[in-house]
Protein backbone atom coordinates (compact mmCIF):
# COMPACT_ATOMS: atom_id res chain seq x y z
CA UNK A 1 0.00 0.00 0.00
CA UNK A 2 1.18 3.35 -0.83
CA UNK A 3 2.16 5.37 2.24
CA UNK A 4 -0.34 8.44 2.36
CA UNK A 5 1.22 12.22 2.55
CA UNK A 6 1.97 13.17 6.02
CA UNK A 7 4.80 13.58 8.46
CA UNK A 8 6.72 10.57 9.43
CA UNK A 9 9.27 10.50 12.59
CA UNK A 10 11.40 7.94 14.00
CA UNK A 11 10.35 5.66 17.22
CA UNK A 12 13.49 5.02 18.54
CA UNK A 13 13.31 7.01 21.95
CA UNK A 14 17.23 6.69 21.87
CA UNK A 15 17.49 8.13 18.33
CA UNK A 16 18.77 11.92 17.58
CA UNK A 17 15.51 11.87 14.37
CA UNK A 18 13.47 11.30 18.13
CA UNK A 19 15.16 13.53 20.76
CA UNK A 20 15.49 16.71 18.24
CA UNK A 21 11.84 15.43 16.78
CA UNK A 22 12.73 15.41 13.48
CA UNK A 23 9.77 14.74 10.72
CA UNK A 24 10.62 13.63 7.30
CA UNK A 25 8.47 13.24 4.04
CA UNK A 26 6.14 10.16 3.29
CA UNK A 27 8.84 9.14 0.98
CA UNK A 28 11.64 8.41 3.26
CA UNK A 29 10.93 4.84 4.59
CA UNK A 30 13.01 4.44 7.29
CA UNK A 31 14.96 7.34 9.66
CA UNK A 32 18.64 7.48 8.20
CA UNK A 33 19.78 8.07 11.74
CA UNK A 34 19.20 4.57 12.91
CA UNK A 35 17.41 2.54 10.18
CA UNK A 36 14.06 2.60 12.12
CA UNK A 37 10.69 2.23 10.02
CA UNK A 38 9.26 5.66 10.65
CA UNK A 39 5.55 6.41 11.91
CA UNK A 40 3.17 8.36 10.70
CA UNK A 41 3.01 11.55 12.95
CA UNK A 42 1.56 14.58 13.63
CA UNK A 43 2.16 16.89 11.13
CA UNK A 44 1.71 20.15 13.79
CA UNK A 45 4.48 22.26 14.48
CA UNK A 46 6.25 21.00 18.11
CA UNK A 47 4.10 18.09 18.55
CA UNK A 48 5.26 14.45 17.59
CA UNK A 49 2.91 12.06 18.66
CA UNK A 50 2.41 9.22 16.90
CA UNK A 51 -0.79 9.03 14.44
CA UNK A 52 -2.43 5.96 14.05
CA UNK A 53 -4.68 6.67 11.24
CA UNK A 54 -3.00 6.90 8.09
CA UNK A 55 -5.43 9.38 6.78
CA UNK A 56 -5.57 11.69 9.29
CA UNK A 57 -2.69 14.50 9.50
CA UNK A 58 -3.05 16.16 13.00
CA UNK A 59 -3.29 13.93 16.14
CA UNK A 60 -6.93 14.34 18.18
CA UNK A 61 -5.62 17.28 20.56
CA UNK A 62 -3.99 18.94 17.47
CA UNK A 63 -6.90 18.80 15.54
CA UNK A 64 -9.50 19.84 18.25
CA UNK A 65 -7.14 23.40 18.85
CA UNK A 66 -7.39 23.31 15.10
CA UNK A 67 -10.99 23.24 14.72
CA UNK A 68 -11.27 25.77 17.78
CA UNK A 69 -8.79 28.64 16.17
CA UNK A 70 -11.09 27.96 12.71
CA UNK A 71 -14.39 28.17 14.79
CA UNK A 72 -12.83 31.13 17.03
CA UNK A 73 -11.68 33.12 13.87
CA UNK A 74 -14.78 32.63 12.26
CA UNK A 75 -16.21 34.27 15.32
CA UNK A 76 -14.22 37.13 15.39
CA UNK A 77 -15.27 38.06 11.77
CA UNK A 78 -18.85 37.78 12.30
CA UNK A 79 -18.94 39.91 15.17
CA UNK A 80 -16.48 42.60 14.08
CA UNK A 81 -17.95 42.44 10.09
CA UNK A 82 -15.78 42.98 7.13
CA UNK A 83 -15.96 46.61 7.05
CA UNK A 84 -13.47 46.35 10.85
CA UNK A 85 -11.15 43.64 9.15
CA UNK A 86 -10.17 45.79 6.12
CA UNK A 87 -10.22 48.71 8.50
CA UNK A 88 -7.31 46.94 10.78
CA UNK A 89 -4.89 47.82 8.89
CA UNK A 90 -5.13 51.41 8.49
CA UNK A 91 -5.77 51.56 12.08
CA UNK A 92 -2.15 50.35 12.85
CA UNK A 93 -0.68 52.56 10.02
CA UNK A 94 -2.27 55.95 11.33
CA UNK A 95 -1.51 54.84 14.94
CA UNK A 96 0.11 58.03 15.36
CA UNK A 97 -2.67 60.13 14.19
CA UNK A 98 -5.04 58.60 16.15
CA UNK A 99 -3.22 59.08 19.34
CA UNK A 100 -3.25 62.73 18.53
CA UNK A 101 -7.02 62.17 18.16
CA UNK A 102 -7.13 60.58 21.11
CA UNK A 103 -5.65 63.44 23.26
CA UNK A 104 -7.40 65.91 21.67
CA UNK A 105 -10.37 64.17 23.14
CA UNK A 106 -9.40 64.25 26.48
CA UNK A 107 -8.45 67.63 26.47
CA UNK A 108 -11.69 68.50 25.42
CA UNK A 109 -13.57 66.25 28.04
CA UNK A 110 -11.17 67.45 31.02
CA UNK A 111 -12.63 71.28 30.04
ZN1 LIG B 1 15.93 6.92 14.19
ZN1 LIG C 1 -0.40 16.87 17.35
Amino acid sequence: MKRKKGRYGCPNLDCPSFKHQKKYKDNVESCPECGSGLAHVCRSKSCYTVVEDPFEPMCLTCKAKHADKKDMRKKIIGAAGIGAAVAAPAVVKNRGVIKEAAKTVIGLIRK
